[in-house]
């Protein structure tokens, strides 16, 4: 491609609305266009690389012999009412009616829309196992859009859905999957770690999901990671083992100490001249299930922080809020002082597991200005409780087994697999007949892949100050080829090598700009392919050498005109 004929503009400015590198650079870097909020129109280099991240899930997934099928954008509400989501989306998933008043919505996800397919043809385990994958356009209105590709509305997405009669040919499939994601962030030269997800209330205690997270410290997503145990889990869902843990065992009796306006847990243990691990953080919520409302206590250590997907979890609850102040009143309890002893009957209470029975603790004594010091549990408590992992995992958490700390690392989810079950074909009453001739819900494996994502992710991971620095597999193009200065002769050998290294099956952007050196390598640089050849006024006409420049490592090697070819050819093979 000649940059002189190209529909590429680059910018000096950082756009103000952008806070992450990757957002940053991809405005700067004229890839992508904002069309709305969470909106944008791919321009012909962001393209390429959305078009080049595409192909090599394309192939990586064929190769499990899962088949590319296009399902439509927009599905009809008909559907989701069938499986019970219409409602419970919300209004993340965009719906819409017809002119004939029918629901449609612009597909978020596509489960309900893969089961209608596969029901209308399949009917037999004789056809199972069967991994269908489309690469579409997804729609969710998310309440955040935020930067740039990386939280947009609009996304593309590879989804994938597999059907089968048995929980091992699911399992299977699954393994067979994990490893073509694998290959998928590898062949992109992407960093990336598969963590254990949370399963939510989808899905069996026995079925399986994981994220693939790129890592980079922009990443929404918090890993708990020991290399040594091979351990990696999404925070959400990891339980680890405090680290330092020195509980006062020392007897003692439960007694009212006046703490006037010292509500939180800083500032009692600091007026008291405790550690914090030595009072209880008691915490009040509102779950919903099955349409009923509970109250719940929840007891902490007092440096520990809540992990509500695991509460979530836990009670299975439907919608979870820290209770409003109006109703904690309402209950006669007072904020800042709330405590295990004398609550109303009707709260439920969850105690940390890493709260000890044996132990005596300060904590709120459900009294204006007063806590209690020396209580314990066993013999202080007169409620009812269950003790439950309900813990934040902290940077330095030893792991499960106690053997080895783990750190914690940022990561950004561009992938994830989850085995389903039989929750949408029993929903949409979709069966076929197993081995026995009995009529059974096929379980199901759906795989996701945010491909427009991974184009930020990749960013963020590979950049410097002046611009991106493309993994090859991805780079909108291979070579930057030019030339400095207004020499005939030069641009017309720059030209030569830019249809040779074509022929040779290099996608050269040859700039044949008629625009200053410092002009031409701020660009380059900013758009950040692997390799750039520049034909040089007095390097080549006086040395007859040329200029490549490296741009991951910054190097900078000349050479003969009779050895350029070899030379990209070997830079290029050895290029991340
Ligand atoms: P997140 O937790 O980031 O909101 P999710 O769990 O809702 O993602 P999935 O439903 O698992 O996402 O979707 C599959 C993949 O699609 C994700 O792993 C991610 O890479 C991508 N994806 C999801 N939401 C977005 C979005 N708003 N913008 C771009 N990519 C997205
Ligand atoms: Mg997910």
């Amino acid at each position: 491609m000649k940059l002189s004929k190209a529909f590429w503009q680059t910018y000096k400015e950082n756009p103000a609305e952008a806070e992450i590198p990757s957002h940053r650079l991809m405005l700067r870097a004229g890839l992508i266009h904002k069309s709305a909020a969470g909106i944008y129109n791919y321009l012909p280099f962001g393209y390429r690389v959305v078009r080049k991240i595409e192909q090599i899930v394309r192939e990586e997934m064929d190769k499990t012999g899962a088949q590319e099928l296009l399902m439509s954008v927009i599905t009809p509400g008909e559907l989701w009412q069938e499986s019970g989501r219409w409602e419970v989306m919300g209004d993340e998933m965009l719906k819409f009616k017809d002119k004939s008043k029918r629901d449609l919505s612009i597909s978020p996800t596509n489960e309900e829309a893969v089961v209608d397919i596969f029901r209308k043809t399949i009917k037999s385990y004789k056809s199972l196992p069967i991994t269908l994958y489309q690469i579409n356009t997804k729609f969710r209105d998310e309440i955040r859009p935020r930067f740039g590709l990386m939280r947009g509305r609009e996304f593309t997405m590879k989804d994938a859905y597999s059907f089968h009669v048995d929980k091992p040919s699911l399992d299977l499939v699954y393994d067979g999957l994990f490893k073509a994601y694998e290959a998928c962030f590898n062949r992109m030269g992407l960093e990336f770690i598969a963590v254990e997800a949370d399963a939510g209330n989808m899905g069996s205690k026995d079925s399986k999901t994981h994220e693939f997270q790129v890592i980079a410290d922009t990443g929404e997503d918090k890993i708990v990671y020991s290399a040594s145990e091979g351990l990696a889990a999404n925070i959400e869902k990891a339980t680890t083992k405090r680290a330092n843990l020195k509980p006062q065992l020392t007897k003692a009796d439960c007694t009212e100490v006046a703490t006037p306006n010292k509500k939180s847990i800083d500032e009692v243990s600091s007026f008291l001249k405790i550690e914090q691990q030595h009072s209880l953080k008691c915490l009040l919520f509102s779950s919903v299930k099955n349409n009923e409302e509970e109250i719940v206590l929840v007891v902490l250590l007092g440096d520990d922080e809540i992990n509500e997907v695991k509460l979530k979890n836990y009670l299975g609850s439907s919608h979870l809020t820290m209770l409003a102040d109006n109703k904690i009143e309402s209950l006669g309890l007072l904020k800042g002082f709330i405590g295990p002893c004398g609550l109303p009957k009707n709260i439920k209470m969850l105690v940390e597991e890493h709260i000890s029975e044996d132990a005596y603790y300060v904590t709120g004594a459900n009294k204006l200005d007063t806590h209690l010091t020396g209580f314990n549990l066993k013999r202080d408590c007169q409620s009812a409780y269950e003790k439950v992992d309900l813990r934040m995992s902290q940077d330095g958490d030893l792991s499960p087994s106690g053997n080895s700390n783990i750190t914690i690392r940022k990561g950004i989810e561009v992938g994830h697999i989850f085995q389903l079950g039989d929750k949408y074909t029993k929903a949409m009453s979709t069966t076929v007949l197993d081995q026995n001739g009995k009529a059974v819900y096929p379980l199901m494996g759906c795989y996701g892949i945010g491909i427009t994502r991974i184009a930020a992710a990749a960013i963020e991971q590979h950049h410097d100050e002046n611009g991106i620095i493309w993994p090859k597999a991805i780079a909108p193009f291979h070579l930057y080829l030019t030339f400095v200065g207004k020499d005939p002769e030069i641009s017309t050998i720059a030209e030569k090598y830019y249809s040779e290294f074509a022929q040779k099956g290099y996608e050269v952007l040859f700039d044949d700009r008629n625009v200053g050196p410092g002009f031409k390598f701020k660009d380059s640089e900013l758009l950040g392919l692997p390799l750039r050849i520049v034909f040089g006024e007095r390097d080549f006409k006086e040395r007859g050498e040329v200029e490549i420049f490296v741009r991951r490592t910054g190097e900078k090697i000349f050479v003969k005109e009779s050895e350029l070819i070899e030379k990209v050819k070997s830079l290029y093979e050895s290029a991340l």
